[in-house]
């Protein structure tokens, strides 16, 4: 047994947030106890930290962020066959029902009982150690590091987008909007062979972070004319497969002119505002499919297959690494340097 206490970061009410002792949780019998030994810091766990809240998700008590984790087994229930203690894992976040239509169908991002870590009120993870039911976790291939096990979280909202927009080896693909989503979304493209890969993005990191990753090109939709661009690069082809990740409300509307005519287009950001205006007819008239993607379904597996044997690169992406003492500075640098970082790491049991 695992007894005894850890360092857990607790966020009470916006911009307060602060390393405090706990528990150490026990694992139940269909349970392992995993030593969490890198997570990120996503969108959304700025957002709670600014905000208090997200849609109909608000913070009440005080919580736990984080939900884009890997680390090591350290301790498994009686029941546990599928994980064994000294495994490293990546662990998948969002625990669903089982028995739903959703669930059962196979799409159980869908599921209305899910608990998803660090969606008030259940806790993230931004802690030494953290349990979680063994059928979430992933064994990580000898090849894999924790880092890139971590990134398969947000890597897989990728993935997702592109089995919803079932992307091809000749689609010429944009993706629009090129933060950690977007740009994993791009290495997660090389995974179904993708190779005409656009971006855009206002942010120069992002932009040149998309060239060293091996998109074809990235544009600046504030300082060039990203459709005329676009029709020049493709030879006048266009393109016929856009991943929006921006949320950025004209970004959303501009893709339906910027994908040729019987094409797809996955929405991935979540606008600020209530309504996005969109051309129908232009969609209706060109046969447009368009698509909404939640999180993702069935990605750790097939990703972890698939990036073996892949020249895709995650760990490019980490532009900060922080120790989870430092969780207020790590937070306050992923909320306020968006000109210079990409994604903030936490190394809970940094030594
Ligand atoms: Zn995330
Ligand atoms: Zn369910």
């Amino acid at each position: 047994m695992t007894a005894g206490r850890m360092k857990a970061a607790i966020m009470d009410e916006p911009f307060s947030i602060a390393v405090q002792e706990v528990e150490i949780p026990v694992p139940k019998e269909n349970e392992a106890l995993i030593k969490v030994y890198c997570i990120g810091i996503c969108g959304s766990d700025v957002h709670y930290y600014e905000h208090g809240k997200i849609g109909r998700y608000v913070v009440r008590e005080p919580i736990v962020l984080g939900h884009e984790l890997a680390g090591e087994v350290v301790e498994v229930g009686a029941k546990v066959t599928n994980v064994a203690v000294g495994d490293r894992v990546a662990v998948e976040p969002g625990v669903t029902c089982g028995h739903c239509d959703y669930c059962k169908s196979g799409r159980y991002n869908l599921c209305p009982d899910v608990a998803f870590l660090a969606t008030p009120p259940v806790d993230g993870a931004w802690a030494e150690y953290i349990v979680m039911p063994s059928d979430y976790l992933f064994k990580l291939p000898d090849t894999m590091s924790y880092e890139e096990g971590a990134l398969l979280e947000p890597l897989s909202v990728g993935f997702h987008a592109l089995l919803r927009g079932q992307a091809k080896p000749f689609d010429r693909l944009l993706i629009t909007g090129l933060g950690p989503i977007g740009l994993l979304a791009g290495q997660a493209a090389k995974l179904f062979g993708v190779s005409e890969i656009y971006g855009t993005d206002v942010v120069p990191l992002r932009r040149q972070m998309a060239l060293d990753l091996g998109f074809t090109a990235a544009l600046d939709p504030a300082g060039e004319d990203v459709r005329e661009r676009l029709a020049e690069l493709t030879g006048g082809e266009g393109i016929t497969l856009i991943v929006e990740s921006s949320g950025n409300a004209k970004a959303m509307a501009d893709t339906i002119k910027l994908v040729r005519r019987g094409g797809k287009i996955v929405f991935v950001g979540l606008p600020a505002v209530d309504a996005v205006p969109m051309d129908m007819g232009q969609l209706i008239d060109g046969e447009i499919d368009a698509y909404g993607v939640f999180r993702y379904a069935n990605t750790y597996k097939p990703a972890i297959q698939a990036l073996q044997h892949s020249s895709a690169n995650m760990e490019k992406i980490i532009t900060h690494r922080y120790a989870l003492d430092d969780i207020k500075e790590a937070v306050e640098t992923a909320r306020t340097a968006k000109e210079t970082s990409i994604k903030v790491m936490i190394y809970p049991n940094m030594p």
